[in-house]
């Protein structure tokens, strides 16, 4: 908080001239160096968020070489999450103190403890996200997520994200809106035909005067207490679970991998969105992929979700850590666990088909705090509905 304290008492340790060296470095590293590291500080914050990412644009249009302003936004960023470093380097005594600080950037760009989930850490991320309301607006919105989201994905579209590999596991550059949106998935590469030419894709609407009603086996699900990873892959936040959950279903038993979160919800009921849905996707021995929808409306908080919120990384393809047995997949789930069933697809390229659907049809309630919240970084990552084709959808009642 003051950063000018510690430097006093260094000073008074060092001779005269010593002292003199040392507060003109001092100096010119406030008037250089921190503004620098608090410009990157903002642009990085808010990456993909709307509004606020006018920093991180002006930055780059005045900025000539663009490559080291990206990495200083990731390194700051980093750093400002493990524990507000730019103070340190304010009153650094290091000889070479510009440069020293420039390379404390570097060094510490890809520490596997940066991702440690810290109390400090959560705050700032807190703060973060409320910080991006009050952020100036001048800026066109989508203009600037547009870029940013290219930048991203320059910077980590080559890496596939570990452990994401079932649902939204691919690296090409599609996304929700323009040229790689959803209408053109198909196109982006030869792998992603099936988006286009597809019979089974998901999400769909489902017309419940058109199910097939009657008596079906309740799901199983074994779920306990868990740990987890929470990763912003760039499409959305998605926890990679660690731990002993599945679900069984029409005799066979899959393992829960991961969840993750759309908004709007990719399914409709009678043509009604809800506001967001949970993903959760599993996989049994077989290879086969069985994913349970769970529909969210606002309401009162949802636990679970505000655990993960809490470590939601904000820079993309960013892990962070869940403290050991966190997760409770049950907090997750509604009471009444009928549900919609279906043969669907990934509703992310590459869109692969085989996949059983279950819709939950009772919603379950999170807080319109955490609906924006997640909206802040992913303002609509939904597949418009697919056309059923005459498949059956069944109602267990
Ligand atoms: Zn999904």
């Amino acid at each position: 908080m003051k950063p000018s304290n510690t430097p006093i008492a260094t000073l008074s340790s060092l001779t005269p001239v010593f002292k003199l060296m040392v507060l003109g470095m001092g100096l010119s590293l406030l008037a250089l160096g921190l503004p620098r590291v608090y410009a990157a500080d903002h642009g990085a914050e808010h990456t993909p968020a709307p509004a606020a990412s006018k920093p991180a644009v002006k930055k780059a249009g005045t900025s000539p070489p663009e490559e080291a302003p990206l990495v200083d936004i990731k390194a700051a960023l980093r750093e400002q999450m493990t524990g507000k470093k730019k103070v340190t380097l304010v009153i650094s005594d290091k000889p070479e103190a510009k440069s020293a600080a420039a390379s404390s950037h570097s060094t510490t760009a890809k520490p596997a403890a940066a991702h440690e989930p810290e109390p400090v850490a959560a705050k700032a991320t807190a703060v973060a996200h409320a910080a991006v309301s009050h952020s100036s607006p001048v800026v066109n919105p989508r203009a600037s997520r547009e870029y940013i989201r290219a930048k991203a994905a320059a910077l980590t579209g080559h890496e596939a994200p570990a452990g994401s590999a079932d649902a939204h596991g691919s690296e090409v550059h599609w996304g929700y809106e323009g040229e790689n949106g959803p209408q053109n998935w198909g196109k982006l590469k030869p792998e992603f035909n099936v988006c286009a030419i597809g019979k089974r894709q998901s999400p769909i609407n489902i017309e419940e005067s058109a199910t097939l009603q009657g008596p079906a086996e309740p799901l199983q699900f074994n779920y306990t207490a868990s740990s987890g990873t929470v990763v912003n892959n760039g499409h959305t936040i998605q926890v990679d679970l660690a731990g002993d959950n599945s679900l069984t279903v029409r005799g066979s038993t899959y393992r829960l991998l991961q969840f993750h979160f759309h908004t709007p919800s990719e399914e409709q009921v009678n043509y009604r969105n809800s506001s967001m849905v949970a993903h959760l996707v599993h996989k049994n021995n077989e290879g086969q992929l069985a994913v349970v929808a769970v529909l969210l409306d606002p309401g009162v908080a949802n636990a679970l979700i505000g655990k993960v919120w809490t470590y939601m990384p904000l820079d993309t393809n960013d892990r962070v850590r869940m403290p050991l047995g966190i997760i409770d997949m049950n907090e997750l789930l509604p009471k009444d666990q009928r549900y919609f069933q279906f043969i669907g697809s990934l509703t992310t390229p590459p869109c692969t088909e085989g996949v059983l659907w279950m819709v939950l049809k009772q919603p379950t309630q999170l807080s319109r705090e955490q609906i924006r919240m997640f909206q802040q970084l992913f303002p609509n990552n939904a597949r418009p509905v697919q056309p059923v084709n005459g498949r059956p959808v069944r109602q267990a009642q």
